[in-house]
């Protein structure tokens, strides 16, 4: 486990609310609960319980929803969950998150980003690099992400974001999110997910929003197949993202299809098990894509909701499949190439690797 820690790792699919730790969660609902905008106790059994079920999930989701109404409390869950990723060598962090609008609060999608973003720039003890991008790959060895292990340097991470489109939007609300990301770019933006409850919405109602992202450039990365949606999934694939998360439900003419088409997918074993995608950890679809050779990268999806971490689910996939050091080496160094920043990061970023190796990691 400790070497998993060691190991630095990109994160590709990680939901800014549901990576919340849980200390945070109950004192923010603790206040919520005070000023009566909630009943605590309808929430706190949910907040300390382990292995929480799918309606458990759902229902803290609603929490979160009430939560980010307010500016300085997206500000601080952004701030605490990119330390957290940082504390356990996370060196290329793309978080997603949903825009929201809330006229009421005064929040428009613009300053819930803004609060992100505020969050990013406000790290502590954490070089968290946002928008650079002149980065120099030799830069980075002067502050190696292995902080801790070399000596008292700081840990650096290199953070994106990605904005999500909810399966309940509307047409026109997922075209505002595309558009925002197209003025947000120069501001560490560099994608658009399509996420939410698997089991609301139509495909169709998305699509144009998708395809105008696609039409500016924008990188898209869609959550495929937690449902067996036959329908969804082959148009998902039809329209071939840069990446797919989760890739569940696939019967065998799909998964070929998915194959040949080598589009990187984003595993979040904990989370398929934990919500049913996958029947187990054994039965998880990752052994057959990772002895396919397809492309692969470990991710969280929700660290605070499923209660894991991304050297976890490293350990995990060791433990459940026996891949040695080097193979789990190579899972993550392989990470950077799906990544959606620029060249210079990338090039930043093999360097870590290469030092890594270089210190017998
Ligand atoms: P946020 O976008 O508010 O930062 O993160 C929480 C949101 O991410 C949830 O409300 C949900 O829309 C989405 N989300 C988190 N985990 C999952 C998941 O496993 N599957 C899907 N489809 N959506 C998720």
């Amino acid at each position: 486990r400790e070497w998993c820690v060691a190991l630095p790792k990109v994160e590709l699919h990680a939901h800014l609310n549901g990576s919340v730790r849980d200390s945070t969660l109950l004192e923010l609902a603790k206040q919520l609960g005070d000023r009566g905008d909630i009943v605590f106790e309808d929430f706190k059994d949910v907040i300390m319980k382990n292995g929480r079920s799918l309606p458990e999930c759902t229902k803290l989701f609603d929490l979160f929803h009430i939560l980010t109404t307010d500016h300085d409390t997206v500000t601080r869950i952004t701030k605490e969950v990119v330390g957290d990723f940082a504390a356990e060598n996370v060196v290329y962090l793309e978080i997603r998150t949903t825009p929201k609008n809330n006229e009421a609060k005064g929040m428009t999608k613009r300053s819930y980003v803004n609060a992100v973003i505020k969050g990013l720039k406000t790290v502590e003890d954490v070089d968290a690099v946002l928008f650079d991008s002149n980065l120099r790959p030799d830069e980075t060895l002067s502050c190696t992400p292995q902080g801790d292990l070399d000596g008292d340097t700081k840990k650096k991470i290199y953070v994106r974001l990605l904005l999500s489109i909810d399966r309940r939007e509307t047409t026109l609300a997922a075209l505002d999110t595309v558009n925002l990301a197209m003025e947000m770019k120069d501001q560490g933006v560099v994608g658009i997910d399509l996420s939410g409850n698997p089991v609301v919405g139509e495909w169709e109602t998305y699509l144009p929003a998708l395809e105008h992202a696609k039409e500016l450039g924008i990188p898209i990365t869609i959550h495929c197949g937690e449902v067996p949606n036959r329908k969804e999934i082959q148009a998902v694939l039809e329209f071939c993202p840069q990446r797919l998360g989760h890739a569940c439900c696939l019967n065998d003419e799909e998964l070929k299809k998915l194959k040949s088409s080598m589009i990187p997918v984003e595993i979040c074993l904990t989370s398929n098990v934990m919500t049913g995608g996958a029947p187990s950890l054994e039965l998880h679809h990752f052994a057959d894509l990772y002895h396919a050779k397809h492309p692969l990268s470990l991710c969280t999806d929700d660290s605070g909701l499923f209660a894991t971490s991304l050297s976890n689910e490293y350990y995990l996939v060791a433990s459940t499949f026996g891949l040695s050091k080097a193979e789990l080496f190579r899972l993550a160094q392989n990470a950077v190439e799906f990544a959606l920043a620029d060249d210079n990061v990338k090039k930043s970023l093999r360097v870590v690797f290469e030092h890594a190796a270089g210190k017998g990691l």
